[in-house]
């Protein structure tokens, strides 16, 4: 076996386990979670965002286990910054030597109906969390198949590229495209999409509805975690190592 087959199957055999992300905090205050970010410099994670109704409850319940975003749905919580820990097993069992990594469930943006001054806290909390977070947390940016790119969606480009997180792009609904020609017109899109946006390092086709889609994501995912806490631990070596 060479290396790359070693690393392949140990990064195969980790996985998110269902059903493992507990509800930690729900932050509508920004400097509550200011001063929560700031104690937690480091933490490894996942966060996802996206229009509202887009299906980012569905994907997350597909992923981390049914109940996880509803959470995130009840009334007084859908403005919020709703945070998740969750585990990864190794080959099956419980990856105890491994951190709690964090989920992040960010309120919906391009909202038809919201106030001006509900959209001025939604800029003023994740201005926050984007200005703070850890930049092992990778940021998935969920639209929708049928209408990718939407100004609302710009927008939300627009703000994050003067932050520095890995981006995954993820269009969700693919199962409404009936037609070979609107795949291909997604397809023709995904050049121009990354040239526009240069942090977005990845670009995937998904259906929370058939599960199409979502094991690459997982996978996509867990390599992404996996380096994290490698580069981590390799600190912490170094660290411990200085006189
Ligand atoms: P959120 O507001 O972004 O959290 O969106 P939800 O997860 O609540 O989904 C909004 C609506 O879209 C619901 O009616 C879902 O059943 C539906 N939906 C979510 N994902 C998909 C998908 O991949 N395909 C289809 N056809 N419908 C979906």
């Amino acid at each position: 076996k060479n290396r790359t087959s070693v690393l392949k199957e140990y990064i195969m055999g980790l996985e998110i386990i269902k059903g493992s992300a507990q509800f930690e905090y729900g932050w509508s205050n920004p400097e509550d979670l200011s001063n929560w970010l700031f104690d937690n410099p480091e933490l490894i994670g996942v966060s996802f965002v996206g229009r509202s109704n887009v299906g980012k409850s569905s994907i997350i319940n597909s992923m981390f286990g049914r109940q996880t975003a509803r959470v995130s749905k009840t009334p007084g919580r859908t403005r919020e910054i709703n945070v998740f820990s969750f585990q990864l097993s190794l080959n099956g069992k419980p990856a105890e030597h491994l951190p709690r990594l964090y989920l992040f469930d960010l309120p919906g943006y391009g909202h038809a109906q919201v106030s001006k001054e509900m959209s001025k806290n939604w800029e003023t909390l994740l201005g926050i969390f984007f200005e703070q977070t850890s930049s092992n947390v990778v940021m998935v940016n969920l639209q929708d198949a049928r209408h990718p790119d939407q100004a609302a969606d710009k927008g939300f480009h627009q703000f994050l590229k003067k932050y520095n997180f890995s981006t995954f792009l993820v269009f969700n609904k693919i199962d409404k495209l009936k037609k070979q020609k609107e795949r291909a017109a997604l397809d023709k899109l995904k050049p121009q999409l990354f040239k526009a946006y240069k942090w977005v390092k990845q670009i995937h086709f998904a259906s929370a509805e058939s599960k199409a889609g979502l094991p690459a994501i997982h996978d996509a995912l867990i390599s992404f975690f996996d380096h994290r806490i490698k580069l981590a631990e390799r600190k912490e070596i170094n660290e411990s190592n200085t006189p």
